[in-house]
């Protein structure tokens, strides 16, 4: 006898900003959506304390048609959900110094190439002087020569904008169940037929299913997209750090550093969060909360960043949420040829939450058409494969052994 208790024409697996932007973009198509979250909505790497940055500079080129595409659609959506999406549009400074060795010339060269890149690509992005950052962050280390500067990067709070997604999604006709694990998936001639929940449950999948649980998302696809066909991925935990501002000093934008792996961010209530530095390592069912050596690799770089820090007092350290991590830090997005109802999406790599507008968005039309935009190609696992077309030369290979 079916254990089918239901069918809905979309099925989405997680409740991260992922799964919840996407039930709202086709629930408001007019789509019947469910979504199963394992565990609470914004549960995963979606959730917890602070913001995430929202940032364009500084990402693979790859990404940066969509990342522009989503950035705009963070602020659209600030505008348009009832108590926003929580997105603040506070500018970017990718400040940068001269480290032992480096010549400014070579500096400048790389950040001018990149601003005009950028710019070209959706994300306008200018060099400032020394001057202009000092005008811009008055308590900016008095050893940086420059920045990267893009007005349209900014901060968001990520746990509110996927609960005001989930909220709107159900608003536009999507069902939420929370507390649905997803166990396995059904596969029947050629289609992903349904979902089977871990008490056994199994819920119809009547036109699409979308994986989009992170790092729930290998296990799930690897009976059916073959371990081999799914490029290698890993689990990481970034460390988040939150100190007191005494002097009440104001850093307006969202800082990073061209050398030094930094963001650092003034939150609402004036606390100061640190983060995009060293993370710490993750094994299953193991909950880390912060890392001595991580916390001071940190702190000396915030602290060169803005020496004021060093006055400061530590609020929190965690470390408690997990992203998917590729080898060339893009995500894995694909539709497998033999199962051309399931859709995936996973390994963003740290840098997710900025993105996922546009990606959402390109899923939706994805589906919607039936064409994969050309935005989404680069994403595909296939760059992980040689060509066929490229003929590997046994004599190259020798002389680079
Ligand atoms: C600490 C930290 C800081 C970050 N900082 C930034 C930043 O500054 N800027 C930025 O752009 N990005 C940042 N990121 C990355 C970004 O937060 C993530 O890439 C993004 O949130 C991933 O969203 P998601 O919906 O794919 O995953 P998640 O939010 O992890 O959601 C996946 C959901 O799937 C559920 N799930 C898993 N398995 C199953 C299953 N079998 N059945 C049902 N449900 C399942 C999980 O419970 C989870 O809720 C950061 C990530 C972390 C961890």
């Amino acid at each position: 006898m079916s254990k089918v208790t239901s069918t809905h024409e979309i099925v989405i697996v997680g409740g991260g900003i992922y799964g919840t932007s996407l039930a709202y973009e086709l629930a408001s198509r007019g789509r019947d959506v469910l979504l199963l979250e394992g565990g609470e909505i914004a549960g995963g790497a979606s959730g917890g304390p602070g913001e995430r940055g929202v940032r364009a500079n500084n990402r693979d080129i790859r990404e940066l048609p969509v990342v522009s595409l989503s950035i705009d659609r963070w602020q659209v959506f600030q505008e348009q959900f009832e108590g926003g999406v929580g997105y603040r549009r506070v500018g970017g400074l990718q400040v940068f110094d001269l480290p032992y060795g480096h010549r400014e010339h070579e500096i400048r060269g790389r950040m001018e190439a990149k601003a005009a890149i950028q710019s070209a690509l959706g994300t306008p992005s200018k060099i400032l002087s020394r001057d202009e950052v000092f005008a811009l962050e008055p308590e900016m280390s008095r050893s940086i020569v420059g920045a990267m500067y893009c007005p349209n990067d900014g901060v968001g709070d990520h746990t509110f904008a996927t609960r005001q997604f989930a909220k709107a999604a159900e608003a536009a006709g999507a069902t939420i169940r929370t507390m649905a694990k997803v166990s396995a998936l059904l596969a029947d001639r050629g289609r992903i037929r349904a979902v089977r929940l871990v008490d056994g449950e199994e819920i119809g999948v009547g036109d699409k299913l979308f994986v989009l649980s992170n790092v729930g998302a290998p296990k799930l696809l690897a009976e059916h997209v073959g371990q081999g066909a799914l490029p290698p991925t890993w689990n990481l935990m970034p460390q988040m750090m939150y100190v007191t501002n005494p002097e009440n000093h104001v850093i307006k934008h969202l800082v990073s550093h061209a050398h030094r792996r930094l963001a650092i961010k003034q939150l609402p209530d004036g606390t100061i969060m640190l983060s995009g530095g060293v993370s710490v390592s993750h094994k299953d069912g193991r909950v880390d909360t912060g890392s001595l050596s991580a916390t001071a690799i940190n702190l000396t770089d915030s602290i060169m960043t803005f020496p004021f820090l060093d006055r400061s007092e530590f609020v929190q350290v965690d470390a408690t949420r997990v992203d998917t991590n590729a080898l060339d830090d893009i995500p894995i997005i694909d539709r497998p040829q033999h199962l051309p109802n399931l859709y995936y999406g996973y390994a963003w790599s740290g840098h997710g939450f900025a993105i996922s507008l546009g990606f959402t968005k390109l899923f939706a039309d994805w589906a919607e058409t039936g064409d994969k935009p050309a935005d989404l190609e680069p994403f595909s696992p296939s760059r992980f494969t040689l060509s066929p077309r490229v003929s590997v030369q046994p004599s190259r290979l020798a002389l680079t052994a």
